[in-house]
């Protein structure tokens, strides 16, 4: 039996893992669930689970919880889940850099990481690999195209891959053109057309942000060159990435659309778990297409490659500007096609600096929040 303990598990990645400790409850067990506001759907799942503990970082006035289960609040809160006894591994599915201490709170108390929030590696990724390799403790990725690597490399200790590549859907504008990308509201770049997910990544998959911050997040978890590391766009969301090896063998994984797929494999590595989602029939799945992607009308994707070259806090800045971008978009107070510009703008204002500890994370953090906030006004929608 693995306990598990679920940060952030009122969201999309959250509640697709729960699904999978539904279907598999002699495997696992929620050992504890934390979320950031939404009391009354921790409290149903809490109903349904029985955690041990639950954890809400802001609560809404009043809320005390509920008798049945050891209840805490605040963001402290979220990081004592991570360090207790009862727990085994934590799966870290919050949103945006607030993942980063949760994870490395989880390496610190030698619990395994099951990975969703790529931010924490955008932000943290040396502090965080240098911890899980000093701790021994194992970074088990989640997302989708990350999870595919790490399968099509399990086996094969001494091949380290020459190329990742990453396949990318494109996102609802993948055929748009500049001028009408340029008049995209934010209720179309909600609309994904492969994927079901929380607002912040869905906004980033129509940015193609999202791939920039996966292009990072390949970068420390397989221990990549930047440029080894190839985007490819793939529209079917059925090759969910590959590794190619010296002798040009490219290997992928495939399978239709569905997170709790690398969610489970996480969940149960080294083993594999049936009764997990639907099959893919290959007969059926059409043709699989695949193009380069287009740096003109998807400017942001470029900066990946452009901030791991410049190093130091470079991807922290990206990072916290982007989180800025997307909120204001969501607000309305920033038109879509802005989000490019504001990172670009945000991180032309200053030279990296080097990253030596998380405080310096947080800072660089802080400060690329101000510099985006400011550079916002001049475009707000
Ligand atoms: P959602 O917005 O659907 O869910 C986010 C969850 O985290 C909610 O439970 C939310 O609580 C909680 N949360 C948000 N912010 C905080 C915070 N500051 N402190 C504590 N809890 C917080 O997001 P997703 O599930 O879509 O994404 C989660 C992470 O997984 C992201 O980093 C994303 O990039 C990554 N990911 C997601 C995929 C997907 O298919 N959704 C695929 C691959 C990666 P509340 O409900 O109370 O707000
Ligand atoms: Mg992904």
């Amino acid at each position: 039996m693995r306990r598990i303990a679920i940060l952030g598990s009122t969201g999309s990645i959250g509640t697709q893992s729960l699904d999978v400790i539904r279907r598999h409850p002699e495997s696992f067990c929620a050992a504890a669930l934390a979320a950031r506001s939404s009391a009354a759907a921790l409290a149903a799942q809490v109903r349904e689970f029985s955690p041990a503990a639950a954890a809400l970082v802001c609560p809404p006035e009043g809320f005390a919880g509920e008798n049945n289960c050891e209840w805490s609040f605040g963001e402290e809160a979220l990081l004592d889940i991570c360090a207790r006894e009862d727990v085994d591994a934590v799966l870290v599915a919050v949103v945006g850099i607030a993942g980063l201490p949760a994870v490395l709170r989880a390496i610190e108390c030698g619990k395994t990481v099951l990975l969703a929030n790529k931010e924490a590696l955008v932000t943290g990724g040396a502090l965080v690999m240098e911890a899980a390799r000093r701790k021994g403790v194992s970074l088990l990725p989640v997302d989708s195209e990350h999870s595919a690597i790490f399968q099509c490399i399990q086996g094969r200790p001494n091949a380290h891959p020459c190329r990742i590549v990453l396949t990318a859907s494109g996102g609802p504008f993948r055929t748009w053109s500049r001028e009408q990308i340029e008049r995209a509201t934010v209720e179309q770049a909600l609309r994904h057309p492969n994927w079901s997910m929380g607002r912040k990544i869905t906004i980033d998959s129509a940015s193609m942000v999202n791939k920039a911050l996966e292009v990072i997040e390949a970068r420390w978890l397989f221990d990549m060159a930047p440029e080894d590391i190839e985007v490819v766009v793939h529209p079917q969301s059925v090759v969910h990435s590959g590794v190619e090896f010296s002798d040009g063998a490219l290997l992928c994984q495939m399978g239709l659309p569905d997170m709790r797929v690398p969610i489970a494999y996480a969940m149960s590595y080294p083993d594999r778990m049936g009764n997990v989602g639907e099959r893919l029939d290959l007969t059926r799945a059409g043709a699989l297409t695949f193009e380069a992607p287009d740096f003109a009308r998807f400017p942001a994707l470029k900066l990946a490659w452009e901030v791991l070259r410049e190093g130091g806090d470079a991807p922290v800045r990206l990072n916290g500007a982007n989180e800025v971008a997307v909120d204001l978009v969501l607000r309305g107070e920033l038109p879509f096609f802005r989000i490019a510009d504001l990172l670009a703008e945000t991180l032309s204002r200053e030279g990296a600096r080097p990253v030596r500890e998380v405080a310096d994370v947080l800072d660089a953090d802080r400060r690329a929040r101000e510099t985006a906030h400011a550079l916002a006004q001049r475009w707000t929608a």
